[in-house]
C-alpha cells in the first residue's frame, strides 16, 4: 500500500478486504488509502484481486482498464471472453514468466511457499505421532518418516519444514535439477529407475510412465508415516502418484496431504477441502492453503502485486509496456485481443 502510494498512485481498498488477514480498514486508511463499501470496478483504472473477477464484475471494467489476479485462463473461459471484448488489459499472475527479473512479482512461488509449509502443519496436526526423535526415561521414540513427492517450490518448503520439526525426510521429483535441491535441505532423494526430465518445468508424463512410477515408489509410500504430494504439470491435470491400494500398505494412523487436490489430485482418494479415511490412513485434500495462513500469504501477495504494478508505473501513471518480457509474458488480453492461445 505505502509502496503504491509512494509511486504516486491513489488506492481504494474494498471495505473488509483485509479482515480475514487481521488487517482492519483503519490500517489501510492510516497508510493513505480510501476504503470503499463496494467493488471499486467502474471508477478505477487498475483492479487488483486474488481470485479472478466474476464475468459480471469484469463487465463493469472500462476499455483500457487494467486488472491483475490469478486469472486461471484455462478454467475461466467466459471471463477471458468478457475481458477481451471489453478491451481490458488483463494480467494473470499464473502466466508470469519464471525469469530472474520477475521473481519479486512471482506470486505463484510465494503462495506455493505458504502451501508447502502449511501442508506439513496440516499433516502434523493429524498425525498421532511425534515428528522428532525423543530419548526419554520411558524409552526412545524414533523420528517420523516423511515422503515428499514433487520438489518444486511447495515441495522444497515442505521438506524444509518437516526437517525443522525433526522428521527423517525423503523426496522424489521427475526433474533432474530437483535432486541437488532436495539434498541441500538435508533430505534423501529417492532414486527411481525412470527417465528424468531437464528444465525448470515438468512436462506431461505418459500413463505408462506414471504406472511404472507408482510401482517403484510404492515401497517408499508404505514405509512413510506422512506423505505430502505436490506434483504438478503447468496447465494440466495433476498426475496420479498414489492409489488407494498404495495407501492401504501404510501403517495405521499415517497421514497423506495432497496439495494437488484442487487440480485433479496426486492421490486418487483425495477430495479438496476434506479429510478422507482409506482404511486407517487419513488423506487430507488441500484447498486454497494460502487462505489458512492469511497474514503472511496476503503480505507476500501484496508485495508481489505491488512489484508488478511498479514495473508498469512511471510518474504516477500506469502504462504497461507489453514488449517487456515480464509484462508481455503475463498479459492475457489487451485492446480487444487474446494474446495467447488457450488449450
Ligand atoms: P509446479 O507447481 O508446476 O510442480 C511441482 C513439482 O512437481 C515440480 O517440481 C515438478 O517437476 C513436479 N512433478 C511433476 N510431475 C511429477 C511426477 N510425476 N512425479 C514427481 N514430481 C513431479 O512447480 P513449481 O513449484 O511452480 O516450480 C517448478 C520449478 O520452477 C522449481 O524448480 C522452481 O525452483 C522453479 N522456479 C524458478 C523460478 C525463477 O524465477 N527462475 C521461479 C519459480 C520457480
Amino acid at each position: 500500500m505505502t509502496t503504491l502510494i509512494g509511486a504516486g498512485l491513489a488506492v481504494d481498498v474494498q471495505a473488509g478486504a483485509g479482515a480475514h488477514a487481521h488487517a482492519p480498514d483503519a490500517a489501510y486508511r492510516a497508510a493513505g488509502a480510501n476504503t470503499t463499501p463496494d467493488h471499486p470496478a467502474g471508477r478505477t483504472e487498475v483492479v487488483i484481486s486474488v481470485q479472478p473477477p466474476t464475468p459480471a464484475e469484469a463487465a463493469r471494467l472500462r476499455e483500457g482498464d487494467i486488472t491483475i489476479s490469478f486469472l486461471q485462463p484455462n478454467l475461466e473461459r467466459e471471463l477471458v471472453e468478457v475481458l477481451r471484448d471489453r478491451g481490458v488489459t488483463s494480467f494473470s499472475l499464473d502466466l508470469l514468466p519464471r525469469v530472474t527479473r520477475a521473481q519479486a512479482a512471482d506470486a505463484l512461488s510465494s503462495q506455493a511457499l505458504v502451501a508447502g509449509y502449511r501442508a506439513v502443519v496440516e499433516a502434523v496436526h493429524r498425525l498421532p505421532k511425534f515428528l522428532p526423535m525423543f530419548t526419554t526415561a520411558a524409552g526412545t521414540v524414533p523420528p517420523a518418516k516423511v515422503l515428499v513427492l514433487g520438489a518444486g517450490v511447495a515441495g522444497l518448503q515442505a521438506i524444509a519444514t518437516a526437517r525443522r520439526l525433526g522428521a527423517v525426510v525423503e523426496a522424489y521429483d521427475v526433474r533432474a535439477a530437483a535432486k541437488e535441491e532436495v539434498r541441500s535441505l538435508g533430505a534423501k532423494f529417492v532414486e527411481l529407475d525412470l527417465e528424468t526430465q531437464d528444465g525448470v518445468y515438468a512436462q506431461a508424463q505418459s500413463e505408462t510412465f506414471l504406472e511404472r512410477q507408482r510401482e517403484l515408489i510404492a515401497e517408499r509410500v508404505a514405509a512413510s508415516d506422512v506423505v505430502i504430494t505436490t506434483a504438478a504439470v503447468p496447465g494440466r491435470t495433476a498426475p496420479v502418484l498414489v492409489t488407494a491400494d498404495m495407501l492401504k500398505t501404510m501403517a495405521p494412523g499415517s497421514v497423506v496431504v495432497d496439495l494437488a487436490a484442487e487440480s485433479g489430485g496426486n492421490v486418487t482418494a483425495s477430495v479438496a477441502g476434506e479429510d478422507t479415511w482409506v482404511g486407517d490412513v487419513l488423506v487430507h485434500g488441500a484447498r486454497n492453503m494460502p487462505s489458512s495462513m492469511p497474514a503472511h500469504a496476503s503480505k507476500l501477495y501484496a508485495r508481489n502485486v505491488a512489484n508488478l504494478l511498479l514495473m508498469m508505473t512511471s510518474d504516477g501513471e500506469v502504462r504497461p509496456d507489453l514488449d517487456d518480457e515480464v509484462l508481455g509474458g503475463c498479459c492475457l488480453t489487451h485492446a480487444g485481443e487474446l494474446r495467447r492461445e488457450l488449450p
